[in-house]
């Protein structure tokens, strides 16, 4: 199965996707995450994202794109893939369409995470990830420790108040028409609600994909 997770940042695509993940057994490809390693390992991929990434734009389209394409030819995700951050532009929908049909695949679903924009911002302020694993939490102070991995947990640069302002601003103008130009394209995203603990959000996830 290949699921597509859509939605505002903050809105919890990526713990949902790493539940999601578990739960059927497929990994979770976040484009965030990949560019993040990247930068910390100063290659050249990490060095072209660094500026658009601190301030909250987003990456180019080829960039992108030429990261899912290695992913869909590479063997990680022969038996699925939920995509976390990716896509976020109209373009992006369009190249990840034709890109995966040279592959001989498909996009099977795409859940709509759906949450206020005065939640986002209390969430995006108060979020701290884990150096090491990137593993967010909701109500950890910086530098205290990872439960994962032991790592320190860290604010992202992009959690800043302007930098999360830029976001929310960006998603609408990018991001949100991707959900149309799914819907015109017979793929209506499910849209769930993103308000509530975990599980909760996941029972609904996971109900919306049964029920389709
Ligand atoms: P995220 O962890 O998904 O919030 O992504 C963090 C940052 O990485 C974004 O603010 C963008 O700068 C960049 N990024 C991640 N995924 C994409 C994408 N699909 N298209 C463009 N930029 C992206």
């Amino acid at each position: 199965m290949i699921l597509l997770l859509l939605g505002p940042p903050g809105a919890g695509k990526g713990t949902q996707g790493e539940l999601l993940a578990k739960e059927l057994g497929i990994p979770k490809i976040a484009t965030g995450d990949v560019l993040r390693a990247a930068v910390r390992d100063g290659t050249k991929l990490g060095k072209e994202a660094k500026s658009y990434m601190d301030r909250g734009d987003l990456v180019p389209d080829d960039v992108i794109l030429g990261i899912m394409r290695e992913k869909f030819e590479g063997d990680e995700t022969k038996d699925g893939a939920i995509l976390d951050g990716v896509v976020r532009t109209v373009p992006q929908a369009q190249g990840l369409g034709v890109m995966l049909a040279e592959v001989g695949r498909k996009l099977d679903n795409v859940l709509l995470f759906d949450i206020d924009d005065e939640k986002l911002v209390a969430r995006l302020s108060s979020r701290t990830v884990c150096e090491k694993c990137q593993h967010p939490y909701r109500d950890r102070e910086p530098g205290t420790t990872c439960e994962k991995c032991g790592g320190m947990l860290v604010r992202r640069k992009d959690d800043e108040p302007e930098a999360v302002r830029n976001r929310l601003r960006v998603y609408k103008e990018q991001t949100a028409p991707v959900i149309k130009w799914y819907e015109d394209r017979n793929c209506a995203p499910l849209k769930i609600d993103a308000d509530g603990s975990l599980e909760e959000v996941l029972r609904r996830a996971l109900e919306a994909l049964k029920k389709e």
